[in-house]
Formats: C-alpha cells, sequence, structure tokens
C-alpha cells in the first residue's frame, strides 16, 4: 500500500545533476518539475520533508581550484550555487501548492531566510518543505555532509539518496560491470572500507555516529520516491 509509511520526517539529498536533465549542465526546468511531483506525493502522505540539494550541475569547487581558482572562494561559489537550485525547487513544488522554505547557511536575507534550527523545525511542524542551502556554509565540506548535518540537527528519521541511473550500492560499478550485486544492506564501516560510492567519507563517519540510516534509491521511476518511502522497490540502506 502505497499510501501508508511509517516515516515522519525524512531528508532527501539528491544532486545537483540530478536537475540539469540531458542538457549536461544548469537547470532543465522540466526535470525540476518531475522530481518536484515526486517530493509532493511524499507530501501528501504527510510525512515530513527536508531537502538538500547539491550544486554541481552549475559549479563544483575542485574543479574551480583545479582550474587554478582559490579553493575557498571556489568552494563559496559552489555554494552559492546550491542556493540557485534550491530556489529553483521552491518554485516548482510551489507551483504544486506545496509550500516551502529556503533555508541559507550563508546570509542572503533578500532571497531566503538565514538558518535557524528551532525556526526550521517549526516550518516541518508546519508541514513545509525546507530546502536547506548553501550547504554546511563551510569551504572543504559537500552537499552530503550538510545533508547529514541537516538530517541530524532534524531529527530525521533517515537521509533519502535519489540517485540517477542506479537504484543502490553495488560493490562495483554497475553501469561498468554486468556482474555487479547490489547490497540490500550494508554497515557504514563497510561502505568506507570498500570505497563504495555512496557520500563522501565525512559524511558518512558523521551519520554512523549519530545511528542516521541511508538509503540509496533511484529517481528515475515515477512514483520511486513515494514506493521507497512505503517500503516498494528496490534500494540499499546503510546502516550501523
Ligand atoms: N560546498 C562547500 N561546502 C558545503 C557544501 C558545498 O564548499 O558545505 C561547495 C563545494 O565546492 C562543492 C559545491 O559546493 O563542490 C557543490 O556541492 P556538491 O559538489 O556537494 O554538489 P553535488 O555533487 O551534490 O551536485
Amino acid at each position: 500500500d502505497t499510501s501508508q509509511t511509517t516515516f515522519k520526517r525524512v531528508l532527501l539529498k539528491i544532486s545537483g545533476e540530478a536537475l540539469m536533465g540531458d542538457q549536461g549542465y544548469g537547470l532543465h526546468p522540466p526535470t525540476v518539475e518531475r522530481i518536484a511531483r515526486e517530493v509532493k506525493s511524499v507530501h501528501d502522505m504527510g510525512v515530513e520533508i527536508c531537502m538538500v540539494i547539491g550544486g554541481g550541475n552549475i559549479f563544483r569547487g575542485l574543479a574551480g581550484s583545479a582550474q587554478g581558482m582559490e579553493r575557498t572562494t571556489a568552494d563559496y561559489m559552489g555554494m552559492l550555487a546550491t542556493v540557485m537550485n534550491a530556489l529553483a525547487m521552491q518554485s516548482a513544488l510551489e507551483e504544486h501548492g506545496v509550500f516551502t522554505r529556503v533555508i541559507t547557511a550563508i546570509r542572503m536575507d533578500e532571497v531566503a531566510e538565514p538558518y535557524i534550527r528551532r525556526r526550521a523545525v517549526r516550518h516541518l511542524e508546519k508541514k513545509r518543505v525546507c530546502i536547506f542551502a548553501a550547504g554546511t556554509g563551510n569551504p572543504y565540506f559537500t552537499t552530503d555532509t550538510a545533508a547529514t548535518l541537516r538530517a541530524n540537527e532534524m531529527a530525521c528519521e533517515a537521509i533519502f539518496m535519489g540517485k540517477n541511473g542506479v537504484d543502490g550500492v553495488y560493490d562495483k560499478d554497475p553501469m561498468k560491470h554486468d556482474d555487479a550485486v547490489r547490497f540490500d544492506k550494508i554497515s557504514y564501516d563497510d561502505v568506507l572500507a570498500k570505497h563504495l560510492k555512496v557520500m563522501d567519507a565525512s559524511a558518512i563517519a558523521l551519520a554512523r555516529d549519530n545511528h542516521l540510516p541511508i538509503i540509496v534509491f533511484s529517481l528515475d521511476e515515477p512514483g520511486g520516491f513515494k514506493g521507497i518511502l512505503a517500503g516498494e522497490g528496490t534500494y540499499t540502506t546503510v546502516h550501523g
């Protein structure tokens, strides 16, 4: 029964690339709209939803620094990119009648509200989708770390990592190896020891230390997010 879930509050993490469609860069509004519909269908189940969106479709700090830009400056540019993605998602969700707040770790009061933990919790209680932007606000971190940090602060029951082209965690790259095997469950320590690409290592460690389950699933199938919340479909749970 896909109308039922045991989850009350979750965080959905998607990469910036999830919003670019086939363009290879930037924002593809129909793709943003498609993901907004996925989020709306879970919101309609009564689940409180946090979102963290990456910025890699616009700018990545490491790419900038590889081309000679100062690393911290490049990282701030990456964080600003996530704000653009958050605003695009806000617009698409509100088009569907889902109320949202974009909450930024770097102050820009004209654009989005600053991060104040208790205020964000209150938004969730009022069933507003909280889109956390600008990462952690610190260079040298990633939006995976930001997702784990906010999920802990908001007392989410799990992080849902919505992926494109893959429906969980495999023992090797399923795009390259026909015999790759998907894990139903895997421990944080095994993910770290085997260097599996779920999240970066600091994000995994932060999830592990706070017993926050990470559920890796595919965002490609319509209704996929809702199905996973109802316990259907294929996915991998990373746990303690
Ligand atoms: N970033 C940062 N601190 C953070 C989060 C992000 O400096 O707390 C920067 C970093 O440069 C990163 C960029 O923002 O490359 C975009 O985020 P990320 O690469 O995590 O996006 P994704 O790969 O998920 O699209």
